[in-house]
């Protein structure tokens, strides 16, 4: 005989009522790609006929990717942005994508806000949620995307050529000076007015993936990745991958006010090894200047050249207005490093 030890949980309790109350979304209708979504053992997703999947993953944990006062919402939307600007980094559509998540407690309005933020981003990019898994545990938020790619056109980071013009979309360096105001650095807060800190923190926070400038540059650009660790570190792998070298130009590269008006040193940290920015970066060949535009104009994502490709495998050369090659401080951002 079998004794029960515990009462039969009611269906809106545990983990099986939680991930109803806040992860099932009855009332949408089910995009086509989606065979099978939430509730079986696996989800079924049905590719487009002759494409390929491409897939990442991305795990974000407390007090190493955010802090543990970070609003909800915003954590919801950051966890998917950077695994959605992984697919954009490839020129891939999204498909769908699975929530594994650990949680210290179930708490409702903590999930609702959360859930708000990522599907406010799902939606816009038409990506829905089909699968995941719930546990307790310290908070931990891995999300895998699936997106989809026709073959040999994703966008892969040893495709650099010698002579391609190497790019970047939107500006760089704001996440950075926004995590340095927001650990109170001396230099970020005197150097920043305040009314700017809201919209700077709302850029760390709240990252746009490049997704369809990524799809529009597959028909044109060589390589590309997503800038998550810094202008210089992301750079470095796409000229490893590639076999090449780079010259970069300081002067190019997009800065916005707020990093424009900062000194020199701090810019240079900024611009060249501030993480989080989600920008795409890539090259293409220079015969491709035109679709290039095309594609950033269709995307609606600004898109500046930055330098070129160079024979020198591994050499990468910030060069001042003056053609000089700038001594560069500071590091990327490396989980790793010593
Ligand atoms: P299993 O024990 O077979 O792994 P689970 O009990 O973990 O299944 O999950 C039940 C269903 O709920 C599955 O379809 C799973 O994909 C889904 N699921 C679990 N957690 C989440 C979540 N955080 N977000 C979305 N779906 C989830
Ligand atoms: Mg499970």
């Amino acid at each position: 005989m079998i004794t029960a030890t515990r009462p039969v949980e009611p269906p809106d309790a545990g983990e099986f009522g939680l991930i109803a109350r806040h992860f099932l979304r009855p009332g949408l209708a089910k995009p086509s790609q989606v065979a099978l979504g939430i509730g079986d053992d696996c989800a079924l997703l049905t590719p487009t006929p002759g494409w390929q999947l491409a897939i990442s993953s991305d795990m974000l944990v407390q007090g190493r990717h955010f802090f543990p006062d970070v609003d909800p919402a915003s954590l919801g939307h950051k966890a998917l942005a950077v695994n959605l600007s992984d697919l954009a980094a490839m020129g891939a559509r999204p498909l769908g994508f699975t929530l594994a998540l650990a949680l210290p407690e179930a708490n409702d309005s903590w999930l609702k806000s959360f859930a708000a933020g990522l599907f406010a981003l799902a939606d816009v990019h038409a990506c829905p949620l089909v699968g995941g898994d719930t546990t307790r545990g310290p908070l931990n938020i891995c999300i895998t995307v699936f997106g989809e790619v026709l073959p040999g056109m994703a966008l892969r980071r040893g495709a650099g050529q010698v002579g391609d013009d190497v790019y970047v979309s939107g500006a760089l360096g704001e996440a950075r000076l926004a995590l340095e105001i927001r650990q109170q650095t001396p230099w970020a807060l005197a150097h920043t007015a305040e009314h700017a800190w809201p919209a700077l923190i709302e850029r760390m926070d709240r990252p746009a993936p490049r997704l369809a400038l990524g799809m529009a540059l597959s028909a044109c650009a060589h390589a590309a990745l997503d800038i998550s660790d810094g202008l210089i570190g992301d750079l470095q792998h796409i000229l490893r991958a590639s076999g090449v070298g780079a010259e970069i130009e300081w002067a190019s590269l997009p800065r916005t006010s707020a990093i424009a008006t900062l000194p020199e040193p701090h810019q240079q940290t900024c611009l060249l090894h501030g993480g989080d920015d989600y920008e795409l970066l890539f090259t293409a060949p220079a015969a491709a200047r035109a679709s290039v535009q095309t594609a950033a104009l269709r995307s609606e994502t600004a898109v500046h050249r930055i330098g070129r490709i160079t024979a020198e495998a591994g050499s990468l050369h910030v060069l001042s207005p003056t053609g000089q090659t700038m001594p560069i401080a500071g590091q990327s951002f490396d989980h790793f490093s010593p």
